[in-house]
């Protein structure tokens, strides 16, 4: 166990959070999510470094331009000429900033007098303007995690960027249907000093967040970014963590990654090591190489790093080397990765291969090279890169922008962007913030209304959280009032999670088939016991009406009684031939159901009655 405090560990926390508008921030597309095959055009563009207003080309804009990568588009029937970037944004989604301020009073912020528009410099193509517009809406609050205060500095209303569908090393495919979607950005200050109470202050903004039922929820609508840094180290910046189960992890895995490169330099400086400032091209080594990478490259390149040896290979995260973050360079400028002397031979490179790549470079055996195969101009832009980033082995931990991988690793994704990133968007007008918009109402908070809960339907603890934290809530406490608590919860979370988990797509379960399958139960014309069945019904057929629920439920109960007598008349006969006895019953048992019930259904049922008749 780590003592943070004494390593200076900071973090601090930024969440995007989809708001759950009508219609997108500067135009009045819906904010729904499409199937990428359903796109009915498309259209790519070429990234170009502008220069921003200050002046200056920002560091991680360079990189990216360096990447020379295509980027290409889909657009939908549902999308229009805004996102493309063909038209000018329409005016500040009144609704979306409503929402903002809501949220900047849950979070006790103080709010701006007027909300400006700005435009922040996006490189990666998820924005086809090149930029994201974002406005600063309220600062300085505070919210209390665990009897501990921790300060909210900045919530800014900004627009999503477009959904990434596929990378193919020098294209992109990117989805228009998410770009444009209102998203409130929360930035705590760097008051969290460990990884839990990263975990936990997440969770509670989380909360307050869904509080005021005015949010998108599921996979994708919320995302967090975490910059960590520990005395010494520096700050990096982790984007897109997608579920909090991880976050503490992350921050683990951050700490013991800069303490792993601390100390990786102080070995380094002890060895007197140093980088040769050049890329030395060693194709003609490799010209009867069995490595299936080199042999069909264009070409094949190497840096020496002097002094490095064995440290290349050294684990820094779990399962990830100081080597692995030099492939991940190689990854983002559209390579597939880069060999290193410290796990070489290997992967069908040879020892005299090695030994000749190192007489060429002139590299000893306390040394490292590092070879890259590919398209030529990609190969020594990338060994230029990885020239920089391992000089910087020898200063300490770089400061850099890094992304989030499923175990709570981390990968290299760009150095973290410059102060020029942002400039005045002058095509949106300004909003001046009235007395009239600030008089918000305060709901309930989600913790509140599950300790209410508690109390006032004797739930447990967790399935009045549950309920309380459920987009349905409103529908329980109706409910509760006429049937017990208990039915309403079943009927709108635990029989959904067991059809899930039975592989039944409940995503079509909407209020108006929930609200139908509690009034059956409260008009007692299906019985608390027949909710299941009924949900099943609806997620078949998500128009079906009161009655045909309660004929479908009838005839599943008169076909159990049909099938138990019928096999308890065909003892003998299910005796004699076993499991051969299904098929004329399942004959006798259609001509009584056909039209009424599945097939399948009978069969699955009738199949059971035998095996159990079989085995008493
Ligand atoms: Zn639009």
């Amino acid at each position: 166990m780590q003592d943070y405090s004494s390593l200076g560990l900071r973090v601090g926390i930024e969440i995007h959070q989809q708001l759950d508008t009508r219609h997108k921030l500067f135009c009045y597309c819906p904010t729904i999510q499409r199937d990428a095959e359903e796109s009915n055009f498309e259209f790519f563009r070429y990234l170009r470094s502008k220069r921003s207003e200050m002046g200056e080309v920002d560091r991680a804009a360079k990189e990216e331009v360096a990447r020379s990568k295509k980027f290409i588009y889909k657009a939908y029937d549902t999308t229009c000429l805004v996102e493309a970037d063909e038209e000018p944004p329409r005016e500040v989604n009144r609704e979306a900033l409503q929402i903002t301020i809501l949220i900047a009073k849950m979070l006790n912020m103080e709010v701006v007098d007027e909300v400006h528009m700005m435009r922040k410099i996006v490189i990666d193509g998820s924005n086809t303007t090149g930029f994201q517009r974002t406005a600063l809406v309220a600062f300085d609050g505070h919210i209390d995690c665990n009897g501990k205060r921790i300060g909210i500095a900045t919530l800014c209303l900004e627009e999503e960027a477009c959904r990434k569908i596929e990378d193919r090393g020098d294209e992109v495919v990117y989805s228009l249907d998410r770009l444009g979607i209102p998203l409130a950005e929360i930035g705590t200050m760097p008051d969290i000093t460990s990884p839990k109470e990263a975990k936990d202050v997440a969770a509670k903004l989380g909360m307050i967040l869904r509080s005021t039922g005015r949010v998108k929820r599921g996979l994708g609508t919320i995302r967090q970014d975490v910059n960590i840094s520990i005395r010494d180290g520096a700050r990096v910046e982790i984007k897109g963590v997608q579920t909090l189960d991880i976050l503490d992890k992350i921050v683990e895995y951050e700490v013991l990654r800069q303490l792993s490169l601390l100390k990786i330099k102080d070995e380094l400086k002890k060895r007197g090591a140093s980088v040769v400032n050049k890329v030395f091209d060693v194709t003609d080594v490799f010209a009867n190489t069995k490595s299936k990478v080199i042999k069909r490259a264009e070409c094949v390149k190497a840096i020496m790093l002097k002094g490095f040896a064995g440290l290349v290979g050294k684990e820094i995260q779990p399962g990830r080397r100081l080597g692995t973050e030099f492939a991940d360079i190689a990854k983002t400028f559209g390579l597939g990765g880069i060999f290193h002397t410290d796990e070489l031979p290997a992967y069908g490179v040879s020892k005299e291969e090695v030994e000749a790549l190192r007489a060429r470079v002139g590299a000893g055996n306390r040394d490292a090279v590092i070879v890259a195969a590919g398209k030529a101009t990609r190969v020594e832009n990338t060994l230029i890169r990885i020239v920089e980033r391992a000089e910087y082995c020898l200063a300490g931990v770089p400061e850099e922008t890094r992304k989030a991988n499923e175990d709570g690793t981390t990968s290299y994704l760009r150095p973290l962007p410059g102060a020029a990133r942002m400039y005045p968007e002058t095509d949106v007008p300004a909003v001046k913030i009235t007395p009239e918009m600030l008089k918000v109402e305060i709901p309930e908070l989600i913790e509140e209304r599950a300790r209410r809960y508690t109390k006032t339907y004797s739930l447990s603890h967790d399935l009045a959280y549950v309920m309380a934290d459920s987009a349905f809530y409103h529908l329980f406490e109706e409910f509760a009032e006429k049937i017990p608590a208990t039915t309403v919860a079943r009927v709108l979370h635990t029989a959904p999670a067991e059809l899930r988990r039975d592989g039944i797509n409940t995503d079509v379960l909407e209020e108006e088939q929930f609200r139908m399958v509690l009034e059956l139960i409260e008009e007692g014309r299906i019985a608390k016991e027949g909710a299941d069945e009924a949900l099943k019904i609806l997620c078949e057929n998500p128009r079906a009406t009161k009655d045909e629920i309660v004929d479908r439920i009838g005839s599943a109960s008169d076909l159990d009684s049909f099938i138990a007598k019928l096999v308890e008349e065909k003892k003998d006969f299910i005796a004699e031939k076993g499991a051969n006895a299904f098929k004329p019953l399942m004959g006798l048992v259609m001509k009584e159901f056909r039209g009424k019930v599945d097939g399948k259904v009978v069969a699955e049922k009738l199949n059971r009655a035998i095996k159990s008749m079989l085995q008493a």
